[in-house]
């Protein structure tokens, strides 16, 4: 932990005040206990002013266009183009990273872009996007800010999205997700002693997100393992992943396994070969899940959305590329009625797989 003191301060909420005169941050189970002065292990929330502060309220790393495709998220209002935006810092510590240029800044120069809630909202609709993301580093650590984004999206009529690894206390995931209305979520393994020695978390707390998300919210969420190589790519454990995930879940969560490129602490590995993707999705689908897809390569099969009452490609996809809609304007498969679960518009949207930075103006 650091003493240096930069950045805005904004109130943070979720904080109590230990015996010893510490504060104790409590939005996630990490429960930093701080000096005045002193950061957290995410860098950007610091006891100051008589509680915690958040430092990153209004600053953003940048601003970007993206298909909605890309978070991943494929029930989700799919071809529609999706303002994004992250912040700096991280709460896990993950040694493959791969946005760790934003996830582990340490340097202020990288939030330069601010933009108020409204100003980002207005922004989007400008550019007409249907939806706004929270994104390429973790939002539940800069939770005031995203919230009050996410109110500023819902009076203009966009809907919000959170790109999360779902480490985040009960009470302060209350708080986040009220105001999210999808998300995916990190998986990142299916052992604790995975989340403990290479990401300095806890599974037992992502499982408990999950759960939360399926039977206490309305929020529109999927999941994203990235498998990596001899690490959490082993038969038994997408086995004993997507058993859970059927079970706990049901099968109609979207499960998305993801290719590994050698990053940040983890550049000793291969890139995820294609088989392996498969052979995750082929398991996971035999344990009763209904929309797994691979990430992360050229797949247009293992990208494709089909019907699980008749089979037929309700959704072709490869990359962000949408090709086949088969879908009516009601989300129900045009073939035989299914009602495909997830959030559809009457007619998917045209963004493609373009990316485009965009400046914000006042
Ligand atoms: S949000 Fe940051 S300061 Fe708070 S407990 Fe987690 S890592 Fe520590």
């Amino acid at each position: 932990m650091t003493n240096a003191m930069e950045g805005s301060r904004f109130p943070g909420r979720y904080w109590h005040r230990l015996d010893d005169g510490r504060v104790q941050c409590d939005v996630c189970p990490r429960e930093c206990k701080l000096h005045d002065g002193q950061r957290g292990l995410c860098f950007v929330r610091a006891a100051a002013d008589g509680g915690m502060v958040l430092t990153t309220y209004g600053r953003s790393s940048g601003f970007c266009v993206d298909p909605i495709e890309k978070k991943p998220l494929n029930h989700f209002l799919p071809g529609t183009p999706i303002l994004s935006f992250g912040t700096a810092g991280c709460n896990l510590t993950c040694k493959f990273c791969q946005n760790w240029d934003i996830s582990k800044a340490r340097e202020w120069d990288k939030l330069n872009d601010s933009a108020d809630p409204d100003t980002i909202a207005r922004a989007a609709v400008q550019l007409g996007c249907r939806s706004v993301a929270f994104t390429y580093n973790d939002p539940v650590i800069f939770l005031e800010y995203a919230v009050d984004v996410a109110k500023a999206c819902h009076a203009r009529g966009l809907r919000t999205v959170a790109v999360t690894a779902g480490y985040i206390k009960p009470e302060a995931r209350r708080e986040f997700f009220a105001h999210m209305d999808g998300a995916n979520v990190d998986l990142k393994a299916f052992t604790e002693e995975f989340y403990h020695s290479v990401c300095g978390g806890q599974l037992e707390a992502v499982k408990d997100t999950l759960v939360y998300l399926k039977h206490e919210t309305k929020v529109w969420f999927e999941v994203t393992t990235l498998l990596i190589p001899g690490e959490n790519d082993s038969a038994e454990e997408v086995d004993a992943l997507s058993r859970w995930m059927a079970e706990a879940l049901g099968p109609d969560v979207p499960l998305h396994f993801s290719a590994f490129h050698p990053d940040w602490k983890m550049r000793d590995k291969d890139n995820t070969p294609p088989a392996t993707l498969t052979r995750a999705r082929d398991i996971a689908r035999a344990n009763g899940m209904r929309h797994v897809y691979t990430g992360n390569v050229h797949d247009p099969k293992g990208g494709s959305t089909y019907c699980p009452g008749c089979g037929a490609v309700l959704i072709g996809r490869d990359w962000y590329q949408l090709s086949t809609w088969t879908l009516t304007p009601e989300g129900d498969c045009a073939a035989c009625g299914h009602k495909l679960a997830g959030i559809f518009e009457p007619r998917p949207g045209n963004w493609g797989p373009r990316r485009q930075a965009v400046r914000l103006h006042r």
